[in-house]
């Protein structure tokens, strides 16, 4: 029973989304988190397998706003009104060529307060922005969801853990040299523990699907020396609390 706590299957990168579900439940995964990037391009899930249940997390991702983004933050409304399990993914990426940080704080700001409004947990993109992350949700606190693609400091995840979310690891945590994000993963309580694959981002050269989770749970399992199984459930239960199902 793994749990993708993060996929972008609506991602033209994702390819054949039916059949990357198929996968998915054929090995084992038992819950997955579709989380849409651009109101505009969101594309609905199809049925999903037998075993397998599908939540959808609807979000104006930093990288992909346009302008002000005050288009699609309007579309981001009608699509939560429309229904979703979370919002997302939201977040602050400060890299170059991104829109303004200005715009994106903006962004991340109104679909934070957005969320609270509707109860909803946010899933969060955080890159070379974590103070002003961190201040977002000190003015929010506590505030339900979870960090996704976590590769920081023990210190940096409890502060978010502080703000009531969970922390998501990926497929970098499988990583023959990751020793210490490993480290990272095994110290931090197991109900405030995720995985997720972050789908279709290119994992060792080749695009990532649902189905891999199993390496990032393998990966949790050794680093706190407890069996998968046992480690898997940690995980789901973990995933329920955070959308609150
Ligand atoms: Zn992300």
């Amino acid at each position: 029973m793994y749990t993708d706590a993060l996929c972008h299957l609506e991602d033209p990168r994702a390819g054949d989304v039916a059949r990357a579900l198929d996968a998915a439940a054929a090995a084992d995964v038992h819950a997955l988190l579709w989380a849409e990037a651009d109101p505009l391009r969101a594309r609905p899930p199809p049925a999903p397998p037998a075993g397998l249940r599908v939540h959808i997390a609807r979000g104006l991702h930093p990288g992909f706003i346009q302008g002000d983004g005050r288009a699609q933050l309007d579309a981001v409304v009608r699509a939560l009104d429309a229904g979703a399990r979370a919002v997302g993914e939201i977040g602050l990426d400060a890299r170059e060529g991104l829109a303004p940080l200005s715009v994106q704080l903006h962004c991340v700001a109104a679909q934070l307060d957005e969320a609270g409004a509707r109860d909803l947990p946010v899933v969060l993109h955080v890159v070379r922005a974590h103070e002003q992350m961190l201040a977002l949700l000190h003015d929010r606190a506590p505030v339900r969801g979870l960090v996704h693609g976590f590769r920081k400091s023990e210190a940096l995840a409890r502060r978010y853990l502080d703000a009531g979310l969970a922390v998501s690891f990926g497929l970098p945590l499988a990583h023959p040299g990751a020793d210490r994000l490993r480290q990272v993963a095994a110290a931090l309580p197991k109900n405030r523990v995720l995985t997720e694959t972050d789908t279709p981002e290119p994992h060792a050269g080749h695009a990532s699907s649902p189905a891999q989770v199993r390496a990032v749970t393998d990966a949790l399992a050794a680093a706190r020396g407890t069996p998968v199984d046992e480690t898997a459930a940690a995980v789901a239960a973990a995933f329920d609390a955070v959308l609150g199902v």
